[in-house]
């Protein structure tokens, strides 16, 4: 059966039916196979290098419902919280010191003119603060803080952030349905990234493997999606059910088919990588949340892009879009140590001081 998986991958281009049954193969043979021409592809295409984007979870207010996520505006269970800028403008001098060059800000979302100013001008003093020898123009900003106005987004872009993530959580407009209130629609969400795009954003997207009554036929879509729509950088993630969501009643479900949705989200890496090539593709936190050296294996798959927290130990608790989230007990100086042990554990090295743009968007 691999000989059929050697032969697509010997191909110049996929067919929908060619990326389901790659999703599909499920020998260890064939996994390896998959995994391997994803990370010549990577090296061929990319470089080895392992780009860092400190991640700083800056506020967990969130005026957004969606089933999945711990951080809703209905779970009371949370103490929501705001950084002052002063702790954010540390944790991003701490990040420069480091030589991470790039971070992410991250948030819930809320449209109110506040946190618009918030934003803004948190990015505007990092830009100014940040700036070195090594990093002339401060660091590498990306924004990760939901649904807005195009006009929003070119106050975001004009302030100094140059990429944006924005996750699609899936391609399947019934899916997204199913996981988001009415108010929420994947119109807009697909609108929005038409925005980022107008207004100069490198954009990134991503989506959830495993969600109920998900297809591996959803799945080679999302990889369609991605390629259709000219994204930069993706960042997928398994679903993990959290407890206080309306979704925890999956919970037996997932713990029965962990091993299968771990599996899967490696291959939509790997297959990823092999499909769009020069893309940044993140190996996320999610992945270390099922297993411990679930980071590293996105890296094996043709990840090169990790996002170590930075988000100040009082509050890390209260941000936990899943459950069993790593590091929340952690300081930044231990993750930073565990961060650059682990990378090189798997043959690769930090690339420190540069942004690491996608080479995507570079080549555009
Ligand atoms: S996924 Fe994002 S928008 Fe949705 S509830 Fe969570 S933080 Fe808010």
């Amino acid at each position: 059966m691999t000989d059929n998986i050697t032969k697509i991958l010997e191909k110049k281009e996929f067919t929908r039916s060619d990326l389901v049954i790659l999703l599909n193969e499920n020998s260890p043979d064939g996994i390896e196979k998959i995994r391997s021409k994803a990370y010549s592809i990577m090296k061929e295409n990319i470089g080895e290098e392992v780009f860092l984007r400190g991640l700083i979870e800056f506020s967990n207010v969130c005026h957004n419902d969606c089933y999945y996520c711990g951080i809703r505006k209905s779970n009371k269970n949370i103490k929501r919280y705001t950084l002052e800028d002063k702790e954010i403008i540390e944790s991003a001098l701490w990040c420069a010191e480091q030589g991470y060059g790039s971070l992410v800000l991250q948030s819930g979302e809320r449209q109110d003119k506040a946190f618009i100013d918030l934003v803004v001008n948190l990015v505007k003093k990092i830009k100014k603060e940040t700036r070195s020898d090594k990093l002339p123009d401060g660091l590498g900003i990306t924004l990760c803080v939901g649904e807005q106005s195009k006009d929003i987004y070119k106050q975001f872009f004009d302030a100094g952030a140059h990429r944006y993530l924005l996750r699609i959580e899936t391609s399947n407009p019934e899916l997204y349905k199913n996981l988001h209130p009415d108010l929420q629609s994947f119109h807009n969400r697909v609108k929005c990234l038409d925005y980022l795009k107008e207004v100069g954003f490198q954009v990134g997207t991503g989506v959830m493997i495993g969600l109920p009554h998900q297809t591996t036929e959803d799945l080679a879509d999302d990889i369609l999606f991605f390629k259709n729509y000219d994204i930069d950088m993706i960042g997928m993630g398994p679903f993990i059910v959290h407890k206080d969501t309306p979704l925890n009643y999956l919970f037996d479900v997932y713990l029965k088919k962990k091993r299968y949705i771990y599996e899967l989200s490696l291959k939509m890496i790997a297959i990823t990588r092999i499909f769009l090539k020069d893309v940044n593709i993140a190996s996320t936190t999610a992945l270390q949340a099922m297993y411990p050296m679930g980071r590293e294996a996105g890296l094996m798959f043709g990840a090169n892009v990790i996002m170590p927290l930075l988000t100040p130990n009082k509050v890390r608790k209260e941000y936990q879009l899943y459950d069993g989230k790593p590091c929340i007990d952690e300081f930044s100086n231990d993750c930073f140590d565990c961060i650059q042990l682990r990378i090189e554990s798997t043959g690769r090295s930090v690339a420190f001081n540069v942004y690491g743009d996608s080479k995507h968007f570079t080549h555009k």
